[in-house]
């Protein structure tokens, strides 16, 4: 089976925002096994719509469309599909009671032209849209299959998940499972390094790895028929991974650093302040993500100069002034100043040069340290990144939730 996704809508073409929508479809489709040929953008024109659909439908066996379901004049997606197919628009009743009670649940009136969203092709399967008002659907119409979804990706990745995958799924005699192993601290080419001779001979379960901005993703996915159980075929292969990548391997269910950070925290109730100079609170924020936290996140100090570093977390300006804002002195007593005045388990300090600017021979941009205090001490680690700003004050963080995790877990 092979697809195609045509995204509707011309901010897409005037490049107001980016058609993340396709790439995820493209994912999660290849994740299923469907193959995608092409990906297509048309803005909110019926004649350009309708031509780009004759083409898709011409030479893929699915297509898959975001965007134009919504109720005003320029969404015209399912007019124009329905007139294509040769459907009538008639009223989904079920549809029209639950765009109703959203309104109602928002407290706002509901206008007429938002009858217009209930209006879907004869004979559809629907697709509910519990995060905004507009269904979606199927329709299979001469061996081709037409899939519509609301452009929002908040609203468009959940329906999605919970009828878009199991419909292919149903259709096709195999089923494709994947698990998702997390890694942080060894580079992809060490990583790969290490795993050669699994990767070479992978056939099933496949072992796809991708790296972003420090950070290492393996995707281990096994195909097996519909009865058979595919985590005998994955968990081998996952326990062999983390045997030889050991304490790097951070999570095996595809949750993220900060994620796995939090929940330690939470989990094993280790209050914690943080102190935080070059990622100004981008750290706090990550962590503020993580349902839950305010049970054990304290306060965080922005302390951008060296008064604040002073004033409100007791940093000597003796140690400023001999080894200066960053360094590992200043970082510790950073840490231990923050974990003080909350009077937490733990208190966790951030001070570094995240450039362009300020950069010298000895201190050059991307030198970060990161220190962690508790009861019984205080301990830094130094680190050299490289790349512009917010890919320092980023890998800067994931280096935190790191050190977080390797505390709590009590791991070197
Ligand atoms: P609505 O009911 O919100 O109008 P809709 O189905 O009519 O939904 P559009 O009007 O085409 O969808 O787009 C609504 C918003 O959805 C856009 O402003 C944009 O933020 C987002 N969006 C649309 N298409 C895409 C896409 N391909 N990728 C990412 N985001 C998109
Ligand atoms: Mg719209």
């Amino acid at each position: 089976m092979n697809a195609e996704i045509l995204a509707v809508g011309t901010e897409l073409l005037m490049g107001q925002i980016a058609n993340t929508n396709a790439q995820y479809i493209s994912g999660r489709l290849s994740e299923q096994g469907i193959n995608v040929y092409y990906h297509s953008v048309v803005g909110d024109n019926p004649r350009r719509l309708k031509e780009s659909l004759e083409l898709a439908l011409k030479r893929s066996d699915v297509v898959i469309m975001t965007g134009g379901l919504g109720p005003t004049q320029d969404d015209l997606t399912k007019e124009t599909v329905a007139e294509i197919l040769n459907r009538k628009l008639i009223l989904h009743q079920e549809s029209l009671e639950k765009i109703k009670a959203f309104f109602q649940s928002i407290n706002r009136p509901m206008t007429e032209n938002n009858i217009k969203q209930a209006y879907l092709p004869e004979g559809s399967l629907i697709i509910r849209n519990d995060k905004g008002t507009a269904p979606g659907c199927i329709i299979e119409a001469d061996g081709k299959v037409v899939i519509m979804l609301p452009g929002p990706p908040s609203e468009m990745k959940p329906m999605f998940e919970h009828t878009v995958i199991p419909y292919f799924s149903e259709k096709s005699d195999y089923k494709i499972e994947s698990k998702y192993l997390r890694i942080f601290g060894v580079g992809e080419s060490a990583m790969e390094e290490q795993l050669i001779d699994m990767i070479e001979k992978q056939v099933n379960p496949t072992i796809a790895p991708y790296a972003k901005e420090g950070e290492v993703t393996l995707r281990v996915t096994a195909r097996c028929g519909k009865q058979e159980n595919a985590a005998e075929l994955i968990e081998p292969v996952v326990r062999e991974i983390t045997n030889r990548l050991g304490n790097a391997v951070y999570s095996t269910d595809n949750k993220n650093l900060e994620e796995v950070a939090g929940e330690l925290l939470i989990n094993h109730n280790i209050s914690i302040a943080l102190a935080e100079s070059c990622t100004g609170g981008l750290v706090t924020s990550k962590l503020t993500n993580i349902p839950g936290i305010s049970k054990v996140l304290n306060r965080t100090v922005v302390s951008y100069s060296n008064e604040a570093k002073i004033e409100s977390l007791n940093v000597s300006p003796d140690t400023l002034q001999k080894h200066g804002a960053v360094s590992k002195e200043t970082a510790e007593e950073m840490a231990i100043g923050t974990r003080e005045a909350a009077r937490t388990d733990i208190g966790v300090s951030i001070t570094g040069i995240a450039g362009p600017e300020g950069g010298t021979e000895e201190k050059p941009v991307g030198l970060v340290y990161i220190a962690l205090a508790d009861k019984n001490g205080v301990c830094s680690k130094e680190l050299r990144l490289w790349g512009d700003r917010s890919r320092i004050r980023n890998t800067t963080s994931l280096f935190v939730f790191d050190m977080i995790r390797r505390y709590v877990l009590k791991l070197d």
